[in-house]
């Protein structure tokens, strides 16, 4: 079966800077890939190529035989691809049923009764049911994001990218948000993960990816990536980190 992501020989560059060398990456469906490296090593900038937020110089990629690519077809794949940041973005207008509910009414073009039902089903999911009326300020962190993990489900996506999901988080709020996404896990979502977390990379992960400079240096299982890393540098950094 073909995988829902391919990447091939992609090359990202800022300028005259490149930042990605030739990256290849085939994740398929039902996977969760967990990428991890130091900072500045183009985990954002990979990430941010599968939705085109950010746009690249060679290579290819496809979610779901579907180029990544300026066109007609954009608005479809990004449709396909949720995404969960770090400052979690939420519209600061919206009462967090609104901010889950408005992609499928926008895009999705459902009505406004289904787009609410399935919305608080997604906030129940997410332990946020009884926050649907309150605004984002209203929302500590960790809130906030859970409800930005709803969001993105909202939309059906095939999969869903998270950069650092809890880096800007107060620590005693982080677990609140990787158990959601540990859940989530299991539910059979595609989903690409830049985290630090190694705890969570461990328990969760399918696949650990580390990149460097650039490239993918080294990939595998977590048990085999965190237990016997084949190369110095992936030793280096987890000695560093861990
Ligand atoms: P990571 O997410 O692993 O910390 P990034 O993907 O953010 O790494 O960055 C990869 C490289 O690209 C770094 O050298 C960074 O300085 C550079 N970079 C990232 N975003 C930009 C940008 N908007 N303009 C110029 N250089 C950038
Ligand atoms: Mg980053």
């Amino acid at each position: 079966m073909q995988a829902l992501i391919q990447i091939q020989k992609l090359r990202k560059s800022y300028g005259a800077v490149e930042v990605l060398h030739d990256i290849d990456l085939d994740i398929r469906s039902g996977e969760v890939v967990v990428v991890v490296g130091p900072s500045g090593s183009g985990k954002s900038t990979l990430i941010r190529c599968i939705n085109l937020l950010e746009e690249y110089q060679g290579g290819v990629v496809l979610v779901d035989g579907l180029k990544v690519e300026k066109g007609p077809e954009l608005a479809k794949v990004r449709a396909e691809v949720g995404m969960v940041f770090q400052s979690f973005n939420l519209f600061p207008h919206l009462s967090t049923l609104e901010n889950v509910a408005l992609g499928p009414l926008r895009v999705r073009k459902s009505n406004r009764k289904d787009a609410e039902a399935k919305a608080r089903e997604l906030l129940v999911k997410v332990g946020m049911a009884e926050h649907a009326h309150k605004y984002p300020a209203q929302l500590s962190g960790g809130q906030q994001q859970r409800v930005a993990i709803a969001r993105a489900l909202a939309m059906e996506p095939k999969v869903i990218l998270f950069d650092e999901p809890t880096s800007a988080l107060d620590p005693e709020m982080v677990g609140e948000v990787l158990d959601v996404m540990q859940n989530l896990a299991k539910t059979g979502v595609t989903m690409v993960i830049v985290t630090h977390e190694m705890g969570f990379a461990r328990r969760v992960a399918d696949r650990v990816i580390f990149m460097e400079a650039g490239r993918i240096v080294e990939q595998g299982e977590p048990q085999q990536f965190f237990n016997t890393p084949q190369e110095a540098r992936t030793q280096a950094f987890l000695k560093a980190i861990l």
